[in-house]
């Protein structure tokens, strides 16, 4: 079980190769040689438990190359974000309606599952060829908390992550920098979640930093972080008992949607996949009017949604274009040198085949936050919103699954705009409230970056 790019590079890679470059070295993203056949009941082990579900299908995947052990512990990891009183969070809210809790994980967004998992895996493939590895990653939130709670205390990784001064929320600042560990370093940027990926974008390909070891970063492009999402979706299946249950994922970069796919690919029992996008749609319009075009992100309520060229897309052209390498590739340089691409009418019912796509406005979003209040008596978060009322739309043509990313908790202020008043605070969010915070503040500058990285990695 080997993995290739999606623009040609046909090296193999192993899985641990494949974990730690992030990015193939053809400029496109790792994508298995080819999909594997489970050699064991998919669905029965859907129903099993968890931890064992997940072993089954790493192993699967060509995890195994990392030893058994490390397979296990990751396994484990993944397991204790994903349950609920030891329970699959799974919820039926109404006829053909379920909603899947993926938020009980330590930092209360569904990211901790992969990261909590790609963070042992690391360590396994780092201890196999003795290096050691720097990860750099730029965050509007989500990622980076879930990554600083994984990887802290790691003796192989260090972790530096910049996050925008002052414009993620209180809670997800705090989930990162109350965390007091040598190897993670949290740096401040007085600038905006596009300066912070520039920066980082500029620092991987630092000559100075290559030549100090391992380098490369933990964002949704990593095959590693995919296939730990990819166990749920065929446990909130086999929970739900449906046949061929629809899932409705809210979407930013791709990744848990093409999650999802792969899910299907394997065998599992799954019915449609349907992403749900917020204002920021470019996605949705690439594959409703079969033009992909680069536009500025805006901000919504959503914000950890707000991507104008989600990364995985490019995973669905490879896929739907009958993996072509050549088309992939011109795809998406087309896509670069000119910001917009038209998707050949072939392409675009290839792609609509594996995945369909809709846009929420953010008053829909608002108003299903109410409706989930009154009807079901539920919270939901906004990104959670996004998902639910597209479900609701298509949830007359059978079973649906929405899945439920962040605890409303993580974004009160849009919440309580809703509902006229704030969401409960679980314990794990309260008991930050006055710690000891650290971050080191820079101005929007990549010399000052550099120094910062370079000073703690020396
Ligand atoms: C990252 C994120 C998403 C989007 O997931 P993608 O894999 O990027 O599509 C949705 N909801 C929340 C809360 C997130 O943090």
């Amino acid at each position: 079980m080997n993995y290739i790019g999606t623009r040609g590079f046909t090296g193999p890679k192993t899985f641990a190769g494949a974990l730690l470059d992030g990015l193939a070295p053809d400029g496109g993203l790792y994508v298995p040689a080819v999909y594997p056949v489970p050699d064991f009941d998919l669905n029965a082990a859907a129903a099993g438990p968890y931890a064992d579900l997940t072993e089954k299908l790493l192993n699967l995947f060509g995890v195994d190359v990392l030893g058994a052990a490390a397979v296990r512990t990751a396994a484990e990891r993944t397991s204790a974000a994903f349950l609920r009183d030891g329970q699959t969070p799974l919820t039926q809210l109404e006829d053909n309606l379920w909603l899947l809790e993926l938020y009980h994980g330590p930092t209360l967004a569904f990211k901790d599952m992969a990261m909590q998992m790609i963070a042992a895996l690391t360590d396994a493939a780092l201890a196999q060829t003795g290096e050691h590895l720097t990860l750099v990653t730029a965050t509007s939130g989500d990622t980076g908390a879930a990554a600083v709670r994984a990887f802290a205390g790691s003796t192989r990784v260090r972790l530096v992550v910049f996050h925008p001064l002052g414009r993620v929320s209180p809670v997800q600042r705090l989930q990162m920098t109350t965390v007091e560990a040598d190897n993670v370093l949290n740096i401040g940027v007085e600038g905006d979640f596009d300066d912070c990926q520039r920066i980082v974008k500029t620092l991987l390909g630092d000559e100075s930093l290559k030549a100090r070891g391992l380098i490369s970063s933990v964002n949704s492009i990593n095959w590693g972080r995919l296939l730990g999402q990819v166990p749920y979706y065929l446990a909130a299946s086999a929970a739900s008992g449906a046949d061929r249950p629809n899932f409705v994922v809210p979407t930013g970069n791709f990744g848990d949607a093409f999650a999802g796919w792969a899910g299907r690919k394997i065998g599992g029992n799954i019915g449609h996949l349907h992403a749900a996008v917020n204002r920021n749609d470019a996605l949705s319009q690439a594959l409703n009017d079969g033009k992909y075009i680069r536009r500025q992100a805006v901000e919504s309520a959503s914000v950890s949604m707000d991507v104008q060229a989600p990364s995985n897309f490019e995973r669905l052209i490879f896929e739907a274009s009958g993996r072509s390498a050549a088309g992939t590739r011109g795809f998406f340089e087309t896509f670069a040198a000119r910001g917009e691409v038209r998707l050949s009418g072939e392409l675009q019912s290839a792609c609509l085949k594996e995945v369909t796509a809709s846009t929420i406005s953010e008053a829909e979003t608002s108003a299903t936050i109410q409706h989930a209040w009154k009807t079901w008596n539920k919270v939901i978060c906004p990104h959670t919103a996004v998902g639910v009322a597209a479900a609701l739309k298509r949830k007359g043509s059978g079973p649906h699954i929405a899945l439920a990313t962040a605890h409303p908790a993580k974004f009160p202020d849009f919440v309580a705009g809703a509902l006229g008043f704030q969401p409960d605070v679980p314990d794990a969010i309260a008991r930050l409230q006055g710690m000891k915070e650290t971050i080191t503040a820079i101005p929007n500058d990549q010399a000052e970056a550099l120094k910062a990285v370079t000073a703690f990695t020396a």
